[in-house]
């Protein structure tokens, strides 16, 4: 008899037991078909004993259908797995999902058909022919893909198939990618950075698990000593996973790998085509691919012999997932360079305090750069107190601020103004009866975007056009702006640098990898005055000509009230600053705000880390906070208030008494009403040494919730 376990891809249910059918062989790892109920699903065949024993008895097994044609996933790869669901309290199922992110690509051939253009025009022309037509120029996709594209159904477009004005190309998943080369154009390190990367090396060189932190502030040549480290695993036929955040903003990145080793990476991210992602997936698994640059779900891809992983900007907080399966990329990272036995780099200028306390503990090994990469120095960094020194009224610009601005513009360099607040402005009233205007899916406020017309829920993506009149009181020309965003500054620079050129670079206006690539070919060819943006021009750039940054308001990320808002603040104002003077000209930060004397904005002031630091280390020591102790979030949520807040209380009702958890709430989650569901929200604070994981485990094990409501647990919760 031969039994096998399987995760089966389905979260509510957990491990099945099946019958291997004569002729048919699976290891460990096999990714097969197999029958539920009258469907077929998908899953991945475990070891036995890593399992809860199932009591189906032999006879009533049903047999597996098939074995998918890809290579089984390695142990490495499995206890990654088992080690996600278990930190972060989530479904086996869930994770393995993950892996297999590309989901439908497995189980398809190699070739795949696409779809374009031909050029021909249709016998009728419908309108919606005419939209799909005018919206697909230039694309190449699935069916599927191109009808989201072009927002018509699929049906449409196989008339047009039908008509010829669609041609199907054969596009295969299997051809190679181009080599990578280590020795393409090798870089003179630094004294400095070339002991980083022989650091990096000898780890290599050992076969173990080696954490590296590396810190070094911004412009101190981070990215030079790991790309050593890249072209050693290159040349050894190890593969290397560079994770990075924001992916819209890699442009620059892949042109500089591409600048190194002769070819951009592979690049994975999920906005990328299924056809894409099949090809890197396929060559990922055999081994092929050399080096892949993504986003956080690339770290739960099957390498077949990953030898590097480096996560740049180790501390951004989009390394964090925020639904579903709630992992952070960045400590995750480091368990799959466990398992692997290989090296991980951490690479920041800001690192997380959790990650600095992991040097400090001796369980990673911290390397500095010390200064910037020759010999450009640090920006002068001052503060603009709001207090004494009001903008205009309308305006949010001080007079300082104003005047280095001028500055620039006469000496014809660059400015960067950092506001991290997407659209014209964050609250829109009524003028008449001071109506707010407000998503009907969240609780948040509607934010005006003028560029486009519309008025955005920046947490579900609800959109409408604004209205010609009140909802409320029915008044028209209604809407009055409250508070400053991104283009509402950019409007104040056109009123006071009439000929300056003024750019809006946000996730907005930079939404497509090419507007992206053309706004840093401007910027570099100082085709831009002034940029205005938020937090997606904070980190990455290197614009000879950009001597002056201007954080319009840096107290927004403090008010949150939220235990990381110090941090964060810290963060991306010493991310925005070293944007600045990084060419031949020094430059020059001028930091506005209503709290000079904050600890984070007095540290930001003097260029003291060790500062901010210390105080932070203290304040977090104090009230039992990362790293010093641990919290963790449950989240309940539905579509029906009344349900969200039974389930929510009984919760709370059941929790468990112990000496070194205290456990808060439930009360409304900071988002109450978010895509539709009302949301409650617990909060556990522990000590280090808490189990905190099987307390919940069993706290929640032991009840049941109706259909509607879902509870989730947060492990590490980043968002208060
Ligand atoms: P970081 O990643 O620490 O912000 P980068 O690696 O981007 O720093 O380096 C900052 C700048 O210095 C970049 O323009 C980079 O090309 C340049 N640079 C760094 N190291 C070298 C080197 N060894 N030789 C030439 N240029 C270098
Ligand atoms: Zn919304």
């Amino acid at each position: 008899m031969n039994r096998v376990r399987l995760i089966i891809f389905n979260a509510a249910l957990g491990p099945l037991d099946y019958r291997v059918p004569d002729g048919m062989t699976v290891e460990p790892g096999s990714v097969v078909v197999a029958p539920l109920g009258p469907r077929q699903i998908v899953g991945i065949v475990w070891e036995e004993d890593r399992l809860p024993a199932q009591s189906v008895p032999d006879a009533k097994l049903r047999p597996l259908l098939g074995v998918l044609p890809v290579p089984p996933l390695r142990p490495q790869l499995r206890r990654l797995i088992e080690w996600t669901a278990e930190y972060y309290c989530a479904p086996m199922a869930a994770v393995a999902r993950m892996v297999l992110s590309s989901g439908g690509a497995l189980k398809g051939p190699s070739t795949v058909t696409e779809y374009r253009l031909s050029g021909g025009m249709p016998e009728r022309m419908t309108p919606r022919r005419e939209q799909a037509i005018a919206a697909l120029e230039g694309e190449q996709a699935t069916m599927r893909e191109l009808a989201g594209m072009a927002d018509v159904s699929e049906a449409v477009l196989r008339g047009l198939l039908q008509q010829g004005v669609l041609e199907p190309v054969q596009v295969d998943c299997d051809r190679p990618y181009p080599r990578a080369s280590a020795s393409f154009a090798p870089p003179d390190l630094s004294a400095d950075q070339q002991g980083v990367a022989d650091r990096f090396i000898a780890a290599m060189e050992e076969d173990r698990f080696a954490p590296f932190l590396l810190d070094g502030v911004t412009g101190s040549g981070k990215t030079e000593t790991y790309f050593e480290a890249v072209a050693h695993a290159l040349d050894h036929g190890r593969q290397v996973l560079v994770l990075l955040p924001e992916i819209a903003l890699t442009e620059a990145f892949l042109r500089r790998f591409e600048e190194r080793f002769g070819v951009a990476p592979i690049v994975w991210h999920s906005a990328q085509k299924s056809t894409e992602r099949r090809r890197a997936w396929r060559a990922i698994a055999a081994g092929d691919a050399q080096v892949v640059v993504g986003a956080r779900s690339a770290l739960f891809l099957p390498y077949a012999r990953l030898g590097l992983i480096v996560v740049d900007e180790a501390h951004e907080i989009s390394f964090k997932q925020d639904d579903g399966v709630r992992y952070n990329a960045r400590d995750v990272a480091v368990m799959r360079a466990r398992f692997e036995k290989i090296v991980v780099v951490l690479a920041s200028a800001t690192p997380a305090l959790e990650s600095l306390q992991m040097a400090e503990s001796g369980i990673y090994t911290r390397l500095v750069l010390p200064g910037r990469y020759g010999g450009a120095t640090l920006p002068s960094i001052a503060t603009v107190n709001l207090t004494e020194e009001k903008p205009e009224r309308g305006r949010w610009l001080a007079p300082t601020l104003v005047k280095a601005l001028f500055a620039r513009m006469e000496r014809g360099e660059q400015s960067l103004l950092f506001l991290n607040r997407r659209g014209y402005a964050p609250l829109t009233l009524c003028r008449h009866c001071g109506y707010r205007f407000k998503c009907p899916n969240c609780s948040a406020w509607l934010v005006e975007h003028r560029l486009s017309q519309r008025l955005a829920c920046h947490h579900c993506g609800h959109e409408t056009k604004p209205p010609p009149a009140c909802p409320d009181c029915g008044e028209g020309d209604c809407m009055v702006a409250c508070g400053p965003g991104v283009e509402r500054i950019a409007d104040e620079v056109a009123e006071i640098l009439p000929d300056a050129r003024v750019v809006v670079a946000t996730s907005d206006t930079l939404n497509t990898p090419e507007k992206a690539a053309e706004f840093v070919a401007q910027a570099e060819a100082g085709e831009i005055d002034v940029i205005v943006g938020t937090q997606l021009v904070t980190k990455g750039f290197h614009f000879p000509e950009l001597t002056l940054v201007g954080v319009v308001d840096a107290d927004l990320s403090l008010e949150g009230g939220d235990l990381r808002a110090a941090e964060r603040t810290y963060q991306q104002v010493a991310q925005v600053a070293g944007r600045a003077g990084r060419g031949a000209k020094p430059g020059e930060v001028l930091i506005q705000t209503r709290h000079p004397d904050a600890p984070v904005i007095a540290a930001l002031a003097a260029g003291d880390r060790d500062a901010f630091y210390s105080a932070e280390t203290e304040a977090r020591r104090h009230a039992g906070a990362p790293p010093f102790g641990r919290w963790a979030a449950i989240i309940i949520s539905s579509e029906d208030e009344n349900e969200a807040r039974e389930a929510a209380n009984r919760i709370g009702a059941t929790r468990p008494s112990l000496p070194d958890v205290a456990i808060l709430g439930p009360a409304p989650a900071p988002l109450s009403l978010l895509r539709g569901r009302y949301r409650y929200r617990l909060l556990m604070n522990a000590r280090r040494s808490a189990e905190v994981q099987q307390v919940i485990r069993d706290w929640l094990g032991a009840l049941n919730f109706p259909q509607g409501v879902r509870v989730s647990v947060d492990i590490d919760p980043y968002s208060f």
